[in-house]
């Protein structure tokens, strides 16, 4: 039986093939689409209100009626037309002004009562609202006479009458003929609206209870499909048969004294549930959040360690060649340190090493020669073949795409996967966003750290910076000075890492030694200069972002981001991590112009607010919003159109509740009560046909 709600929107009476276009470029394509189409805001049509009472900034409906209109051109841009009408309701008078939609005095007779909403200004003494949405009042159809009537975002040329008559006619049509594919028992004891009435009440709302009623329902079914394949896919990972590794050998307890410093409390917790995870068969599927600088590369160092010493095989991928090689410098060297360490090979794989030397390395990790494998996207390459991988580490997996990271376990049979991040996201919305994946979390630095002092400073108080990082060097400590690009841009007025170098090389820094890095010097020569620097040869580091991730040298104690509104705040906040890492006060200098946007404002002020890294993506998700803020695609939050993960974070809990009590007791979707819901995922997902089978 095929599902109504999958009929063409071209067969929706009063439609057609043609008008069926114009739906289509809204994405519209069946009578699902079309009622899935929700409104943006509900226009009270018993609350109209008087002009006389308008205060300007505000926005208002009002109904009133056409006393006179014209059209005009702009003086100050050619072809550029405005229109204008003034309009009365019979307490005072307003003018409604369009730019550049000559075509809108067809609409606006001389007479005709219309309703207005918009933002109204004040001219001198003459009240306007510019751009105003506008409509009929028409008594004939129900669908504009209800107290609420619905807007929806549409674009020119679509009509909020048009549209409105639309979704009521598909709601009379198609609704007797649609089950819901929501179980009865899940909407019973989550108090849920059923769909019909959802539906109904979305788009033409009873009264506002009944709004909230069917948003939440709604919403709840957002959540709900959101989550169901990013569950299943965990149950069925889950349910594959992994290493269970050898946590009792000698080598990972001799690591772990070997350290220099002891693991904070935090690292110890989530180091044990690696470990539990790993001594398990069933394939670990970690997640490991932990701010900049809480110390994630040991808790995965150790976690490597214990993958060797049962004779497997461990591999290391990061996002930069700059941190493969520091982490192959830091962990080699922590590995010798360690009685019988020195048996351990590491190996490292980047694309800038040459034929000869990769052909080497593809070799011994085919051989088992290599234990632990530390590299970049290479390690992905077809020609990487492991002996036994039994452990896949993925380091700042932000930086790297889904299917990337889901690359590099497929070279094992089913290795343990453990995920680091530095992006910490409250913990309800990571389990969404991660379901599939267990999480553990750092949440406190090694003792003795400060947090480190962020300024913001304008332009033109720039000075001031320079003397504050020249005050750090001669004090023995280090400094890195940022830039947006290499090249400056006289066009948008930024200065480039580039000449600054020189600049401030003859200039304000004279007398100390300086290094210029960036993402298009060769890669030997990156290593040169990191390598200076981290020997403490050079006092001041001038770089673009390719110092974003990872890099860990604890001597230097500032750091000068110029142009800073032009970074994102996940962006700023990583830079910054950069420092502090010692045990000596640092300071980060923000420079901006004076005046920015409100957004950059905001994130500016945000950093110089907090230090904590959750704090600050909560801050960054309030700024940006869910879908930005994880990128749209990546994450498939886009599909949320209703329910926001910030705001309802209950009725996410629900859903997910609600899922892992179907999951448990029907993984494959089979029985009578799940059915509809089964087609509802693979009309959505085809792929999880296969899924379902297997699982
Ligand atoms: P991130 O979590 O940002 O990747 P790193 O793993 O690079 O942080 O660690 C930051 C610095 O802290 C490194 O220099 C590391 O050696 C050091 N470190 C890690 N754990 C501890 C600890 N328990 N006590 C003191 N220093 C530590
Ligand atoms: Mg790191």
């Amino acid at each position: 039986m095929k599902n109504a709600f999958h009929t063409s929107i071209q067969y929706l009476k009063g439609v057609g093939p043609k008008r069926a276009k114009a739906f289509n470029k809204l994405g519209i394509y069946t009578i699902e689409d079309l009622l899935y189409y929700f409104p943006r805001r509900y226009q009270d049509r018993t609350k109209f209100s008087a002009i006389s009472q308008l205060q300007e900034g505000q926005n208002y409906t009002i109904k009133a009626r056409i006393l006179a209109r014209g059209q005009r051109q702009s003086f100050r841009k050619r072809g550029f037309s405005i229109t204008e009408a003034a309009v009365a309701d019979g307490s005072g008078k307003l003018f409604c002004v369009w730019f550049n939609r000559p075509y809108l005095e067809d609409y606006l007779k001389v007479g005709r009562e219309l309703i207005f909403y918009g933002k109204v200004e004040r001219y001198g003494n003459r009240l306007q609202m510019n751009s105003p949405e506008f409509e009929f009042v028409s008594g004939e159809d129900s669908a504009d006479t209800a107290q609420f009537v619905p807007v929806y975002p549409l674009p020119e040329g679509v009509t909020q009458r048009y549209f409105r008559r639309s979704i009521k006619q598909a709601l009379e049509e198609f609704l007797p003929r649609v089950n819901d594919f929501l179980p009865y028992d899940i909407r019973a004891k989550n108090n849920l609206l059923n769909l019909a009435r959802s539906l109904i009440n979305i788009h033409f709302p009873e009264n506002l209870r009944m709004q909230k009623e069917a948003y939440e329902r709604l919403a709840f079914e957002e959540f709900f499909l959101f989550q169901l394949p990013i569950l299943l896919r965990k149950a069925k990972k889950k349910a594959r048969c992994g290493v269970a590794h050898n946590i009792k050998g000698p080598l990972s307890g001799a690591f772990i004294r070997s350290l220099p410093f002891k693991l904070t409390a935090a690292q110890a917790r989530v180091l044990q549930e690696i470990i539990r995870d790993m001594a398990s068969p069933q394939p670990m599927q970690r997640l490991l959040q932990g701010d900049v600088g809480s110390g994630k590369t040991v808790v995965a160092t150790a976690a490597c360690i214990v993958t060797i010493q049962g004779g497997y095989q461990a591999a290391f991928m990061v996002p930069t060649e700059i941190l493969a090689r520091q982490h192959y410098i830091n962990i080699k060297n922590q590995i010798s340190k360690i009685k019988d360490g020195k048996d351990l090979k590491i190996g490292l794989l980047t694309s800038s090493l040459n034929k000869k030397e990769k052909e080497k390395t593809y070799q011994e990790i085919e051989d088992g020669k290599i234990d632990l494998i530390i590299g970049t996207h290479a390690l992905l390459e077809e020609e990487v073949e492991f002996n036994n991988l039994g452990l896949a580490v993925i380091d700042e997996q932000h930086k790297f795409g889904v299917g990337q990271r889901a690359l590099l376990p497929k070279k094992g049979p089913n290795p343990d996967v453990l995920i680091m991040t530095a992006t910490p996201i409250p913990r309800t919305l990571a389990i969404t966003l991660y379901g599939d994946l267990d999480i553990s979390v750092i949440d406190e630095l090694p003792a003795g750290r400060l947090p480190v002092k962020t300024l913001h400073l304008t332009r033109k108080e720039k000075k001031k910076a320079y003397s504050l990082a020249r005050g750090q060097l001669s004090q023995g400590n280090q400094a890195y000075i940022i830039y947006p690009v290499i090249d400056e841009s006289y066009a948008l007025d930024i200065a480039g890492a580039k000449k600054m170098y020189e600049r401030l090389k003859a200039a304000e820094f004279k007398g100390f030694k300086l290094g210029l890095i960036h993402g298009r010097l060769k890669q030997k020569e990156q290593d040169l200069i990191m390598t200076q620097f981290r020997k403490r040869k050079l006092d001041l580091l001038v770089s673009t972002t390719v110092l974003e991730v990872g890099i860990d040298i604890p001597g230097a104690t500032c750091m000068i981001i110029e142009h800073a509104q032009r970074f994102g705040l996940a962006q700023l906040h990583q830079l910054r991590g950069r420092i502090g890492r010692g045990s000596k006060e640092s300071f980060c200098v923000l420079i901006s112009e004076a005046v920015g946007s409100e957004e950059s404002a905001a994130r500016l002020e945000a950093m110089v607010r907090y230090a904590d890294g959750f704090r600050i993506a909560e801050e960054d998700l309030k700024i940006r919003g869910p879908g930005e803020f994880f990128g749209k695609r990546q994450s498939g939050l886009s599909e949320l159109k209703i329910a926001n993960p910030l705001t309802q974070m209950h009725l996410l809990k629900k859903a997910r509740e609600a899922l892992q009590r179907l999951i448990g007791s029907d993984p494959r979707l089979e029985m009578h009560q799940n059915l509809l819901l089964k087609e509802r995922l693979l009309q959505r997902f085809p792929e999880y046909e296969q899924l379902m089978l297997v699982g």
